[in-house]
């Protein structure tokens, strides 16, 4: 899953940057609204994290430019502003949620997960045969055994079962696990789909990630 954090204070940049990438996310940071805005516009995110006052377009312009254009991405903003007055106009803004500074950063990311659920069926358990997958407590068990993956692999196996049944192209995998410093090159995706594959299944007896030629890989539910 794949983040934007528009943050032009850059300790709590990094703060943000270092905790979601921990976590497993593709974490993108803009310092100011109007590269905020570009990266919005050019890339899929699957939420984004606004400050109120940013140099070159605020938060509230950046949300509302956004909207204008029909964006559905969740936006949940960050700041220091704290009346009711200010909430509520946030939100009119289009935003989905809203965070006070200071913050935890578990609260933080309980909020982009709230998010990114919501934005997907409902349901925080991902699961397909008998992988299940907690986004919550970062773990993948197999028969009541715990997988052990890393970070880039758990982020990995996390968008190939939020898409369960479609297959995923090696563009959109890019998209949603890798982050913009990454160089794109593809040859990448299917070194880490033979990680994860050798980690589901060492025996290498079932096929829990399938390759579609030309198109990508997929999971779906066993027959
Ligand atoms: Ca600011």
């Amino acid at each position: 899953m794949r983040i934007l954090v528009v943050e032009d204070e850059k300790g709590i940049a990094n703060f943000i940057h270092d905790g979601l990438k921990e976590e497993g996310f593709a974490v993108d940071v803009a310092g100011n609204g109007i590269l905020g805005l570009e990266l919005a516009q050019t890339n899929d995110y699957d939420c984004l994290l606004l400050d109120w006052m940013l140099p070159g377009l605020s938060g509230i312009e950046l949300c509302r430019a956004l909207r204008k254009e029909n964006s559905s991405v969740p936006i949940i903003f960050l700041t220091a502003k704290d009346t009711v007055a200010d909430t509520v106009f946030g939100l009119e803004t289009g935003a989905n949620d809203y965070i006070k500074k200071p913050f935890d950063f578990n609260e933080l990311l309980a909020r982009v997960r709230v998010q990114i659920r919501s934005a997907e069926d409902g349901n925080n358990i991902l699961q397909c045969n008998d992988i299940t997958l907690n986004p919550d407590t970062h773990q993948v068990i197999k028969n009541q055994k715990e997988i052990s993956l890393t970070a880039k692999e758990f982020s990995l196996l996390e968008f190939l079962l939020r898409n369960k049944g479609k297959v995923c192209s090696r563009t959109r995998i890019i998209e949603h696990v890798w982050d913009m410093h990454f160089d794109a090159d593809t040859s990448v995706i299917d070194v880490y789909i033979n990680y994860l594959r050798k980690k589901l299944d060492p025996a290498g007896e079932k096929k829990y990630i399938e390759t579609i030629r030309g198109a990508g890989y997929i999971m779906r539910e066993w027959q």
